[in-house]
C-alpha cells in the first residue's frame, strides 16, 4: 500500500508540510499549484525538498478546463499546457491531473474530448509524461467517472489514463460498481476523501467540508473495495479540502491521514479477503464492554476534596494498591482510582492539569490485541515500571496525552483489583447510593480535535459514531458527538468547544488542555438514588424552575410528577424509546461535571435538550476561586 496527501490538505508553510507528512509514513505529496506559487524556491528546490523528505511527488494538479474547447481557446489550453510540463519535468514528477472542464466556452463531446486528450497524450509521451483525467462533481459537461473513462478508453493512449476520486464519485450517488470493470493499468491515481452528509451544493461541500476516509459519512470502504477489485495498487491519494485542517496541526492532521487510509485499507481487506490487499496485518476492530475504571490523579493536599466528593456519592473506599500511593474506591461495579503518586505520569499530569482524570481503563475482549490494532493504526503505546507480582496492564496515549488502559477476562488482568490491591480494612462506608457503572464518560477537547478522536475511537474500537449535535452553551456552540459499542456499555462523548466563554472552553483553559471533564453513573432508580444522596448530605445542582415550567409544558407531564422533578432537581427528557433522567452535582474545580443518570426502555441519548439549562445552573455554581492545583 503506497500512500500519498495532497499538499493542501494540511496546514503550514511548503517545509513544515514535508516534514510533518513525511513524518506520519507518507511515500509521496500530489503538490497543487496554487501551495507551489506561494512557495519561495524554484519547481526544482520543490521536487528537491520532497525528495530529501523521502517523498516522491505524486501528480501536480489542477490543469483546468482544457477538453473540448472551440478555437483558439482550445490552441491556447495546449500552450498552457505545455507550460505546466516545463513545471513537471523541473519538478521531478510525471503526472498532471486534468480535471474536467466547467468553462462555459467548452464544447463537450466524448469523441472531441479524446481528441483532445489523445494529442495531450502525444505531447505529454515526448517528455516521458502521463495526463490523468478526474471528473468534476460539477464539471460543465462531465461529471461522472463513466463518462471520463469513456473519453480516457476513446483517447487511445498510454500516456492517458483515468482518476479516480472518491469524493466526486460518491457526492452525485453514482454507482462505485462501475468502478469494476475499468482495467487497473488505466487507472493512474485513486484520490480519497470522505465528507459529512450536508445537503449543499458538490462545489462547495467539496471545497469546504471533505475529510480523511472513515470521518464523514460516504461510503468510502465501497468505493474502495470496488477500486481494489481492479486491481490496482498504485498510490492511495488523501485528497482533503477542509477550512478546519488548513487551521490545523500539521502533524496530527497527517497522522490522521496515515490512520483513516490503513484502516480503510483494513476494512476493505475485510470485505474483500479475495482481492488480496497489501495492508498490516492487525486484529480486528476491538469490541469494547465497557468503562472499567476511571483514574484520578490528584496529590496529599487536595485528597481529602475528592475523597469527600467521592463519599458524598456513595463510593466507599476498597482497597490500596500493593506498592503505589494509589487507593480504589467502589460502588456498584464503578472503580475509581485516586492516584496521589509523587512520580510517574499521574503526577505530571496531575502538576499540568490539577486535580484531573489522566486514565481511563476499558473493558475490552483482548487487551494485547487492542494494543496490537492501536499500534498498528499509529496510536503511542505506554509502558511503565512495575513492581514484582504486579500485573503490566497495556495502555496507550489517548485524548490530551491521557492514558487508556486495557483490561479483559482472558487473561491475569481480570483480577486486576485482587493481584495489585490490598482491601482497606476500617472506618464506616458511606451508604451506597444505589450507582451501578459508569454510563459514559465525555471528554473536552478544542472543536478541531473532535475529527481526530474520533477517528482514533472507531478506527480501533467497534464502536459507531451517533450524529453530531449542537449543544447551547450561553457563551457559544459546544459540538457534541457520541462514540458507542452496540449494546450501550460503552458510550463516551467527545465535546469540542469552539471558544473559552463555554462551560467546555473554560475547563480545556483552565486545566490546560483536553481530558475528561464530565463523568456520568447510572442507577436503576433516580428517586431511591437522589434520596440516598440526601443523607449523604449531598446538594444538587438546582435548575431554574424555568426549566420545569418548560419540560412539563414539553412534554405533557402530569404536575405531580414535574413537581416530584423539581423537588429533587432532576431534569428529564424521552426519545422514542424511552425516558431519562438527570441529576447532576454542581461543577467541581474549573468545570468538571459529575452526573447521574438513569435510562428507561433503551433511551438512546444524553439529555441533548436539557443541556442549555443545565450548562446555565452550572456557570452559575462554578467556583470562581478555580480547580484545586499542586
Ligand atoms: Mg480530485
Ligand atoms: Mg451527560
Amino acid at each position: 500500500m503506497k500512500t500519498s496527501i495532497a499538499t493542501v490538505s494540511i496546514s503550514g508553510d511548503f517545509a513544515e508540510k514535508l516534514a510533518a507528512i513525511a513524518a506520519a509514513g507518507f511515500d509521496g505529496i500530489e503538490i497543487f499549484e496554487n501551495d507551489f506559487l506561494v512557495f519561495d524556491g524554484t519547481p526544482g528546490d520543490a521536487g528537491r525538498m520532497a525528495r530529501d523528505a523521502g517523498l516522491a511527488i505524486t501528480l501536480f494538479q489542477p490543469f483546468r478546463d482544457f477538453e473540448g474547447l472551440p478555437e483558439p481557446q482550445r490552441r491556447r489550453a495546449f500552450d498552457r499546457a505545455e507550460r505546466k510540463f516545463d513545471v513537471m519535468q523541473e519538478m521531478g514528477t510525471d503526472l498532471m491531473l486534468v480535471c474536467s472542464s466547467v468553462s462555459p466556452v467548452s464544447l463537450g463531446g466524448i469523441d472531441r474530448s479524446a481528441g483532445d486528450f489523445h494529442e495531450l497524450g502525444e505531447r505529454a509521451a515526448r517528455r516521458g509524461l502521463r495526463v490523468g483525467y478526474e471528473a468534476l462533481a460539477w464539471g460543465k459537461h462531465v461529471r461522472d467517472h463513466r463518462d471520463a473513462w469513456e473519453i480516457v478508453r476513446r483517447a487511445d493512449h498510454p500516456n492517458v489514463g483515468l482518476i479516480l476520486d472518491s469524493f466526486h464519485t460518491l457526492a452525485l450517488g453514482i454507482d462505485v460498481d462501475s468502478i469494476r470493470a475499468i482495467p487497473a493499468d488505466r487507472i493512474f491515481i485513486v484520490q480519497l476523501a470522505d465528507a459529512p452528509l450536508i445537503r449543499m451544493d458538490p462545489l462547495h461541500w467539496s471545497r469546504h467540508y471533505r475529510n480523511m476516509p472513515g470521518e464523514g459519512d460516504l461510503p468510502v470502504t465501497e468505493f474502495m473495495a470496488a477500486v481494489a477489485a481492479t486491481g490496482y495498487d498504485g498510490y492511495l491519494s488523501l485528497e482533503i479540502f477542509n477550512d478546519q485542517f488548513r487551521g490545523g496541526s500539521p502533524r496530527s492532521i497527517a497522522s490522521d491521514g496515515q490512520r483513516s487510509l490503513i484502516w480503510l485499507m483494513d476494512r476493505v481487506r475485510r470485505q474483500e479477503p479475495e482481492v488480496g490487499i497489501a495492508v498490516p496485518d492487525m486484529p480486528e476492530r476491538i469490541v469494547v464492554e465497557g468503562v472499567e475504571f476511571v483514574e484520578f490523579a490528584t496529590d496529599g493536599r487536595h485528597l481529602a476534596e475528592l475523597e469527600h466528593l467521592l463519599s458524598g456519592f456513595g463510593f466507599s473506599k476498597a482497597a490500596r494498591h500493593v506498592s503505589k500511593d494509589v487507593t480504589l474506591w467502589r460502588q456498584g461495579d464503578i472503580h475509581i482510582v485516586v492516584n496521589t503518586a509523587i512520580e510517574g505520569l499521574a503526577r505530571s499530569s496531575f502538576i499540568v492539569h490539577g486535580t484531573s482524570v489522566y486514565a481511563i481503563g476499558l473493558k475490552v475482549e483482548d487487551a494485547a490485541a487492542t494494543v496490537a490494532r492501536a499500534r498498528a493504526l499509529g496510536a503511542e503505546p505506554f509502558e511503565q515500571a512495575v513492581g514484582p507480582g504486579e500485573l503490566a496492564i497495556p495502555a496507550i496515549h489517548g485524548v490530551g496525552g491521557g492514558l487508556i488502559y486495557f483490561l479483559d477476562e482472558k487473561s491475569d488482568l481480570a483480577r486486576n483489583w485482587e493481584i495489585d490491591f490490598r482491601p482497606v480494612e476500617g472506618g464506616t462506608p458511606p451508604a451506597s447510593a444505589g450507582l451501578t457503572r459508569i454510563d459514559h464518560v465525555g471528554q473536552a477537547m478544542g472543536h478541531d480535535e473532535m475529527l481526530t478522536w474520533l477517528l482514533f475511537y472507531t478506527s480501533i474500537f467497534r464502536t459507531r459514531k451517533t450524529t453530531m449535535v449542537d449543544v447551547v452553551d450561553p457563551a457559544g456552540i459546544v459540538r457534541s458527538q457520541a462514540v458507542e459499542n452496540d449494546g450501550g456499555g460503552f458510550r463516551l462523548t467527545l465535546n469540542g468547544a469552539e471558544n473559552r466563554r463555554t462551560l467546555a472552553g473554560h475547563f480545556l483553559a483552565e486545566s490546560f488542555g483536553s481530558s475528561v471533564q464530565h463523568l456520568a453513573f447510572a442507577t436503576r432508580d433516580i428517586f431511591t438514588t437522589a434520596a440516598a444522596l440526601r443523607r449523604n448530605g449531598f446538594e444538587p445542582l438546582s435548575m431554574s424552575p424555568n426549566y420545569y415550567d418548560d419540560v412539563e409544558a414539553r412534554f405533557g407531564l402530569e404536575p405531580e410528577f414535574a413537581d416530584r422533578l423539581r423537588s429533587e432537581s432532576l431534569l428529564y427528557d424521552r426519545d422514542e424509546h424511552g425516558e431519562y433522567f438527570q441529576l447532576y452535582a454542581p461543577t467541581w474545580g474549573e468545570g468538571f461535571i459529575f452526573e447521574i443518570v438513569e435510562r428507561r426502555n433503551g433511551y438512546m441519548g444524553y439529555g441533548a435538550p436539557n443541556a442549555p439549562f443545565r450548562i446555565a445552573a452550572q456557570k452559575r455554581h462554578l467556583r470562581p476561586s478555580g480547580m484545586p492545583r499542586g
